[in-house]
């Protein structure tokens, strides 16, 4: 294992409050009587429905395909007829079209014929790993056969696979670490065959020593051509460019993406549906979802169909411990997304469904302190944009380098004045565009 490592400029120390999640075997959802299968599940275009209301489907049939060339193909999670093509709205705010299943009593028993992917070409591969809608689990949804294609001229020096999970309270990746290590580890076999790269690195925080000191002995009775490398706890080390400097040194420049330093990052449960896909030819129809927070009866890990609604998430987590819930959020604390319909359907993206007690501090005004252009990440000056996005002056705050945030929420964790910067930021970013 290498030394201890870890980005230098900025970053924050949120508590991990990881405990309550991390100590259990991850369960598997019961098949609800209903799901709800949005087509917009990934960044790009939405796929286009292939199904209509009455058509039976059969677990893993296709029921969308992708628009154009950034989009993704949606499968059925479970074989049973469609009830609906809908819009939808999801946690994040967007609506979409989805598809409305009842699956059937009974679900057929799949994916148990192995295919040799070592005998398949790097371009079958991709191709395979297409088909079956394989998308980034680790929220940003970027469909991974795109991300795969390295253009012309460029190569991946590095493949670096994100296992940072630096959340608050998400531990879906940690359990797949350490109940999946030798398929993980063989999905990382199979994304070398595609990439050649001339480094593997596995990038985990010291909050996760037992899954580090898991993979090496896997590691090692394979003989894998992989590194571990710890890294210092400290958000949002999980951000590509973050991890990447904590892991090559190298800094992916404004506007620029990882490929252009000869970095491809790829998160450990997606290179879990790499292996499946590859291995089983198994869609991307199931993810597991950390059901957490002080509001949650039982806190755990679900494996869950796609199309789950968060309300069958939280009922399976034994439901609230209290009348008084003061949010709901989608993903982790600080880049989730807060959402109020539990009716709200579980996504590829879907990280965690959290359940929290605490209302949000009331807004202050700005004291000046500094503190928030010491801990971003990206070097950015959060007051300074804040207070243009205030004032209506968009172009300014575009100047102060907008596009580059990543509303990580650095700045308004530790914001004393409890500003929201975030949504500041988001706005600022929609208005800057349409002027
Ligand atoms: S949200 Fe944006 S401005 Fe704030 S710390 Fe993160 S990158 Fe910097
Ligand atoms: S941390 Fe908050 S109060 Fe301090 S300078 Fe930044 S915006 Fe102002």
């Amino acid at each position: 294992m290498l030394r201890i490592s870890t980005f230098r400029r900025g970053g924050v120390h949120p508590d991990d409050k990881k405990e309550l999640s991390r100590g259990s075997a991850v369960e598997t959802l019961p098949m609800p009587s209903k799901l709800v299968v949005p087509l917009s599940q990934h960044l790009g275009a939405p796929a286009k429905a292939v199904k209509a209301k009455g058509d039976t489907v059969v677990k893993g049939e296709k029921i969308g395909v992708a628009s154009s060339f950034v989009s993704a193909d949606v499968h059925s999670p479970c074989s049973g007829t469609i009830s609906d093509v809908t819009t939808v709205r999801l946690a994040n705010g967007a609506s979409c079209e989805a598809v409305v299943i009842t699956p059937d009593a009974v679900q057929p028993e799949m994916y148990n014929v192995r295919y040799d992917w070592k005998n398949e070409s790097p371009s079958a591969l991709l191709e395979t790993i297409k088909d079956m809608g394989i998308v980034g689990m680790g929220g940003a949804t970027f469909p991974v056969h795109v991300k795969l294609a390295v253009p012309e001229g460029k190569k991946a020096e590095y493949l670096v696979i994100n296992a940072v999970e630096c959340e608050p309270y998400l531990t879906s990746d940690y359990r797949s670490l350490m109940e999946r290590t030798d398929e993980t580890l063989e999905g990382i076999m199979i994304l070398d065959r595609i990439l050649s790269p001339e480094h593997i690195v596995i990038g985990i925080e010291a909050n996760k020593m037992d899954a580090a000191q898991l993979l090496e002995e896997h590691i090692k009775s394979h003989g894998y051509p992989v590194e571990v490398q710890p890294l210092k706890m400290k958000y949002p080390q999980g951000d590509e460019k973050q991890l990447l400097k904590a892991v090559t040194g190298r800094e992916v420049p404004s506007g620029k993406l990882p490929i252009d330093i000869g970095a491809v990052v790829c998160n450990a449960g997606t290179v879990y549906a790499v292996y499946e896909a590859c291995v089983f030819h198994k869609p991307l129809i199931e993810r597991i979802v950390t059901v957490s927070g002080e509001a949650v009866k039982n806190p755990k890990n679900i494996l869950s169909p796609v199309g789950a609604s968060a309300a069958d998430l939280l009922a399976f987590a034994g439901g609230y411990n209290t009348d008084n819930v003061d949010k709901l959020i989608s993903g982790g604390p600080m880049m989730g997304f807060a959402f109020a319909d539990e009716q709200c359907p579980v996504t590829k993206g879907t990280s965690g469904i959290l359940a929290l007690k605490g209302a949000d501090l009331e807004a202050g005004v700005c004291v000046s302190c500094g503190k928030c252009v010491a801990h971003c990440p990206m070097g950015l000056m959060p007051n300074r944009m804040f207070r243009n996005i205030k004032n209506g002056r968009y172009k300014e705050a575009l100047d102060l380098g907008l596009l580059d945030c990543k509303e990580c929420g650095c700045c308004a964790f530790i914001c004393p004045a409890h500003l929201p910067l975030v949504q500041g930021f988001k706005l600022g970013k929609k208005m800057g565009r349409k002027k």
